[in-house]
């Protein structure tokens, strides 16, 4: 079958690789059908990371159900379904609690899984035309037969799940007003959820035209950071105490505002003068324990220098980590499948997944509107 396969920094290929089997009873094999790169396939496309050449990409997966297990009880052939970006057992001690990001069952040595991900276990992505689905009762997520909506599902994989979360750490709530750091893809649907939420003012802060465009299309007020302090932009907009919650839809190769240069920390301690006294910040944005990339010494063993003072002082909270997916993937599609929620706003491109090399290379750059590529192996 072909997949995309990753040859070294800033290259991929589509090239030809086994096709996956049943290995346990408990697995279904998920012709793909839809499968999106995300802005943190680019931590490995970039050489950023320890990703070897021959890694399959691909976590954000949809597809029918093609061969199950022995073992598997609520699938067959032919379901259309969409799987978590996480990989998860359904019966360890953390996803029992609902914490199926942090599965401590499928990858040893280490809490959570991912397909297609270094260090995430031994999971091949689904940028390919199979995929297998392991603990598949457990991981697959039904959805409406046929091909209704699939732009929208298929962000049911991570993305919209992962902006909800944002907002789930920050503990949003009704009538509150919310910043949202980083207007990309994760960003926009952080402000999107925060708006489903109840908040009654969303910021987004980022200096890319079209993703303020697209934040100020849903209902959102934009901020560009290259106009001026964004802290200052917001408070004077949200009253001078700053807003209720914040969410960091960044991470680590957060710019600095006025040079060309990362700055890691820099949308963490701008969210402590954001957001007012007492409030809370969610943290979604990806941090790593060590960065080989960083831009000195401390950012390279994952360490930043953060306000923790002013962060005490003002009595904030702080939420952390990858999004569990299960926790809200269901909730969502059903405010899909009812018109409630249509997250396919933030999707530029659909391509076949032939296209994929061109499509990461114009994504990486962020040029000619690249902003949310899904790719189509059937296409
Ligand atoms: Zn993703
Ligand atoms: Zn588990």
């Amino acid at each position: 079958m072909k997949a995309v396969v990753y040859k070294g920094p800033f290259e991929v290929a589509v090239e030809e690789v086994e096709k996956p089997k049943v290995q346990h009873p408990n697995d279904v094999i998920v012709r793909v059908t839809s499968t999106a790169i995300c802005g943190s396939d680019l931590h490995m496309y970039e050489g950023r990371t320890a990703a070897e050449p021959g890694i399959v990409f691909g976590h954000e997966n949809l597809g029918t159900v093609e061969e199950t297990g022995d073992g598997v009880t609520s699938l067959s052939p032919g379901d259309r379904v969409v799987m978590p970006f996480n990989v998860a057992c359904g019966f360890c001690q953390n996803c029992v609690k609902g914490f199926t990001g942090f599965c401590l069952t499928v990858n040893p040595g280490f809490a959570g899984g991912a397909y297609g991900y270094v260090a995430m276990g031994p999971w091949p992505g689904g940028q390919a035309e199979y995929l297998r689905v392991p603990y598949a009762d457990f991981n697959c997520l039904k959805l409406p037969p046929g091909n209704s909506q699939e732009s929208d599902f298929i962000l049911l994989a991570d993305i919209f799940p992962t902006g909800y979360h944002g907002n789930e750490l920050a503990q949003v709530s009704p009538g509150e007003s919310v910043a949202v750091y980083g207007g990309g893809p994760v960003g926009l649907m952080a402000a999107y959820s925060a708006l489903l939420r109840g908040a009654r003012m969303v910021f987004v802060v980022d200096r890319v035209l079209e993703r303020l465009q697209k934040a100020e299309e849903m209902g959102a007020i934009p901020i560009n950071f290259a106009d001026g302090n964004p802290v200052e932009q917001i408070k004077e907009k949200a009253g001078g105490q700053g807003t209720d919650k914040g969410i960091d839809a960044v991470g680590y190769q957060a710019q600095a505002r006025t040079e060309d240069r990362e700055e890691p920390a820099t949308v963490l301690n701008s969210l402590v003068e954001t957001v007012r006294a007492t409030g809370a910040l969610g943290i979604p944005g990806l941090y790593v324990p060590a960065d080989p990339g960083g831009p000195d010494e401390q950012a390279k063993r994952g360490m930043l220098l953060v306000g923790i003072g002013r962060l005490f002082e003002k009595g904030l909270r702080l939420g952390t980590g990858q999004c569990n997916v299960k926790r809200y993937n269901r909730q969502l599609r059903d405010m899909i499948i009812e018109g409630r929620a249509k997250p396919s706003f933030v999707v530029s491109h659909e391509l076949p997944l032939t296209q994929a090399p061109d499509a990461y290379d114009k994504f990486d750059k962020r040029i000619e509107g690249y902003t949310k590529v899904v790719l189509h192996p059937q296409m």
